[in-house]
């Protein structure tokens, strides 16, 4: 291979202790890139029907892609498993430096399997690679963690995954943290780690990314920093991170509120990425080589966790612990966000879980008694926090939450599945899709549940742009029509190739257009690609994850959307009265299925699964 690729896969057994190195195929590397797109198909290969997701037999391919670690601004990796959470295709990516640590130290892929029988953590020094034990480590916090692993290593720049005690305790959203604050959150993955036994993976690498053309990667680096300087959206990422969405999901009342009752919170500005920057904030933080340091570092000013240093608060703990909770207070967003960071959980789910549980109670169909006797009156600020840490340990009703929304309202029962704001077992995250219509389609379609950013839907539907998918004029949010679907289609396709390549979607998202992503992946690998060739390759890997969750019993009945959406109108706001149309919505999922090959029942057609050259997985069930 010219460039992009260090051309090795790193196998490590944790059952034998077996370590092994394996030559990454280019033919394969250039059918699936790598990051999501490997690791899906590798996934699909190796890890059989119906595997227990917290057994020996799942599997986490920690994916790297060719972009990860060269000057094209990136700083993440993938990690693909089989979820706890959902039971089907699980992944999630994280920012920061371990992934181009991971490729510097000369691996495109890292593969774990099989299960320690006590815990351990993995060191990989460039070609050096061994299991240490992690006894004294099991328990402690994910900074915590870092920082011993760090000192016992003697080096401190060595680069670390790894869980705390919610992966440990097999809560099924725990997270990877790596760099401090930065988390691979969604699905479970660090439940995954926490079932092997695997504490952390600790990184220090000394090589570098080669690339075929390294003037043509400068100059396209060079455009890349223009667009990203005058694009006013991306300005405001700088300025105020993640939250700099609560503005815009707020100006059309789409910030999910006290669990999606409505897309309207009244004090939505004292959660504001604004009043971020005049209160907690220290300073900002960014990914290896990214402009935008989107990051953001706050301390907490006062009560019982003041001093509290917070690598955050990102706008999804912003909504979800905050509107979605019925809670304004900036602070205690802050302090829940560091603590599922300390723990080692996803905070959307674990914001959901609490939201839920909310809501349960002013239903009347949770006891106060049954509720370990805290009061879950919308806003209470001590009962979030401490629903957090109980959640966390699995402690108490923290125990049933820990299942996540879905089965926790199975377990529950009476009538409670009703408040589970999931799609296949994955809550959402801040978009409602009653006032943003086509976040409907990105979330009934996500190949890992309901699911943001599988898309850039969420660009479109707050009326700003995304280069990915260029429109003369702004989309309607409160539309869902063909134009939607088209989009939904374009856009899964070409976030799954940033998800392969592998890049930042907040980044490539926005500032990339399709022929720059095309243009990117050849100047890094030699590969002469064009745009069509780049759609093909998402289309690929979609169809492939697709497939793999139908072998696991997906079907249409799974593409939907909690009954709330479309039969309670939004009550207030510039969303006042929407709803979806269950009528339009499925008319709007037969069109899709017709434009992708997949039948009626959302199963991929053979002839588009011998199209893709994906027949080695045939027959699917
Ligand atoms: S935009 Fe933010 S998350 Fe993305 S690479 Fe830059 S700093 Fe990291």
């Amino acid at each position: 291979m010219k460039g992009g690729y260090k051309g090795k896969i790193l196998r490590v057994n944790l059952s034998t202790g077996r370590i092994e190195k394996e030559n990454l195929s280019p033919e394969l590397a250039r059918k699936f890139l790598g990051g999501v797109g490997l690791g899906s198909y590798l996934l699909f290969k190796e890890v059989p029907a119906g595997t227990d997701p917290l057994g020996e037999s799942n599997k986490l391919f920690f994916c790297t892609g060719p972009l990860t670690g060269t000057r094209i601004p990136t700083g993440r990796y993938v990690v693909v498993f089989k979820s706890p959470l959902t039971s089907i295709l699980g992944w999630s990516s994280s920012a920061g430096h371990w992934g181009p640590e991971l490729k510097f130290a000369g691996y495109d892929l890292l593969i774990v399997e099989g299960a320690s029988s006590s815990p351990v953590y993995l060191w990989i020094d460039d070609d050096f690679v061994e299991l240490r034990k992690a006894q004294h480590l099991w328990g402690a916090t994910t900074s915590e963690t870092q920082r011993r692993i760090r000192k016992e290593l003697g080096d401190e720049e060595v680069r670390i995954a790894c869980i705390g005690p919610a992966g440990e305790r097999l809560v099924r959203f725990a997270s990877i943290i790596n760099d401090e604050g930065r988390a691979a959150g969604r699905c479970g993955a660090g439940a995954v780690m926490g079932s092997k036994k695997l504490k952390a993976i600790a990184v220090r690498g000394h090589g570098g990314v080669k690339v075929a053309d390294p003037e043509r990667v400068s100059e396209l680096v060079k455009r890349m920093y223009e667009v990203w300087k005058s694009e006013p959206f991306v300005r405001s990422l700088h300025l105020y991170g993640t939250n700099a969405m609560t503005s815009f999901t707020s100006g059309i009342a789409a910030f999910p509120t006290r669990n999606f009752q409505s897309g309207w919170f009244e004090e939505w500005e004292k959660l504001s990425g604004p009043t971020l920057s005049k209160t907690l904030l220290v300073k900002k933080a960014g990914c290896f080589g990214c402009p935008i340091a989107c990051g953001r570092v706050s301390v907490v000013k006062s009560g019982p966790y003041q001093g509290m240093v917070v690598w955050g608060p990102e706008y999804e703990h912003v909504n979800t612990f905050g509107a979605g909770c019925g809670n304004s207070d900036l602070e205690i967003v802050s302090i829940c966000h560091q603590l599922v960071n300390e723990y080692g959980m996803d905070g959307i789910s674990c914001g959901r879980a609490i939201s839920f549980a909310m809501e349960c109670y002013e239903k009347g169909l949770l006891k106060k008694e049954e509720a370990d006797g805290l009061d879950l009156t919308w806003g209470n600020k001590e009962t979030i926090v401490e629903l957090v840490k109980r959640i966390g340990e699995r402690r108490g009703i923290g125990d049933l939450l820990a299942e996540g929304t879905r089965l926790a309202a199975k377990r529950l029962g009476r009538g409670t599945e009703k408040y589970a704001m999931q799609t296949k077992g994955l809550e959402y995250a801040g978009y409602e899709p009653r006032g943003m219509k086509g976040m409907a389609l990105t979330y009934a379609l996500g190949n890992r549940g309901g699911c943001h950013i599988t898309t850039g839907m969420l660009y479109l539907d707050i009326g700003t742009m995304t280069w990915m998918y260029p429109l003369d004029s702004p989309l309607d949010p409160q539309v869902l029509d063909l134009e939607k679907v088209k989009a939904e289609i374009a856009l899964e396709r070409r976030y799954t190739v940033i998800e392969a390549a592998v890049l930042c979607k907040f980044f490539a998202g926005i500032v990339f257009t399709p022929s720059l992503l095309a243009s990117s992946l050849s100047a890094v690998t030699g590969w002469e690609m064009d745009e069509g060739e780049v759609d093909r390759i998402g289309e690929r890997i979609w169809t492939l994850q697709r497939m793999f969750n139908v072998r696991e019993g997906i079907s249409r009945k799974d593409d939907t959307l909690p009954e709330r959406f479309f039969t309670e109108p939004l009550p207030d706001g510039f969303s006042q009265g929407q709803v979806l149309d269950r009528k339009t919505f499925e008319e709007m999922l037969d069109t899709y299925y017709r434009m992708v090959g997949w039948d009626e029942n959302g199963i991929p057609r053979e002839e588009k699964i011998r199209e893709l050259g994906l027949e080695e997985f045939l027959p699917l069930r």
